[in-house]
């Protein structure tokens, strides 16, 4: 109702000064010709604008309307699907390429922590319980990533059962708290994916310091093999130390 009054009001904002006209306009006539105007003529001359001008003016009006109501609706399409683009439609997490265009957005901050983990045995979920099962798994296991870190980190689905976190502000005993918390909170989970079978869940974790490295890329190799060190330990643990001697001979191997 509100915009098909503000339709008909742009239509006579338009149609009343056009009126106007045409009577300015057929008086002028009236002078310079010295012919008398009749009352019918000067009536039409002022509703003849209206009656023609009404009509188009509202119809274009609600094709603006239109057009423009298009556009956002284009537009919100268009960031949904960048949006989608940018995440893993399984977990709702950033996909692996996204998750590195982010650290590298946070790595020009000084601060910050990574974190990476892989589901420990996952291929025997799949293989003992099926699929869908697994896929079951990992869902569980994404929502005990996302109740251990803050709203502002960054978290990354960068493999099939492997995920990463960028912890922005995190020093290096903060990363290690979230780091237990999310083995522990896994470890927790009761997951049952046949009736009356419990089978367990857990992660092995790696957890590295920014200024632990060069740059945050040298950080997330850091904190990778830390995280199959923590395999090689016998799963289900946290490794925060040691190793930077091999992640920085590897980046210098890869330089020269
Ligand atoms: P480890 O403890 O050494 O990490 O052993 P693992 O069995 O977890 O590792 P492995 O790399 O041998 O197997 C990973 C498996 O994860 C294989 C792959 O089929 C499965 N996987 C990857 N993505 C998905 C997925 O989206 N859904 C399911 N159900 N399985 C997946
Ligand atoms: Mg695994
Ligand atoms: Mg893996």
């Amino acid at each position: 109702m509100m915009r098909m009054m503000t339709r008909l009001g742009k239509a006579l904002l338009v149609c009343l000064p056009s009126a106007g006209l045409a009577v300015g306009l057929a008086y002028g006539l009236e002078w310079i010709l010295n012919a008398p105007i009749s009352a019918a003529g000067l009536a039409s001359s002022a509703l003849v604008p209206i009656i023609i001008g009404m009509p188009v003016i509202y119809y274009i009006e609600g094709q603006s309307a239109k057009l423009k109501n298009a556009i956002v609706t284009l537009d919100l399409m268009r960031e949904e699907a960048e949006e989608r683009a940018k995440r893993d439609s399984m977990t709702g997490l950033y996909n692996h390429q996204h998750f590195m265009e982010k650290i590298h957005e946070g790595g020009r901050r000084d601060d910050g922590s990574l974190i990476i983990l892989d589901i420990d045995h996952f291929k025997n979920i799949n293989d003992n319980y099926g699929h869908a099962q697994g896929d079951e798994a990992l869902i569980h296991v994404v929502a005990a990533v996302r109740k251990a870190v803050r709203a502002g980190d960054v978290v990354g689905r960068i493999g099939g059962e492997e995920f990463a976190v960028f912890l922005l502000d995190a020093n290096k005993e903060e990363a290690k708290m979230v780091a237990s918390r999310i083995r522990q909170t896994v470890e927790s989970i009761e997951f049952i994916p046949e009736d009356g079978v419990k089978a367990p869940l857990t992660v092995s974790v790696g957890v590295a310091m920014k200024d632990e490295m060069d740059n945050v890329i040298g950080a997330l190799q850091l904190a990778d093999m830390r995280m199959y060190k923590a395999k090689q330990s016998g799963r289900n643990q946290v490794v925060d130390s040691g190793l930077e001697a091999e992640v920085f001979d590897l980046s210098n191997g890869a330089q020269g």
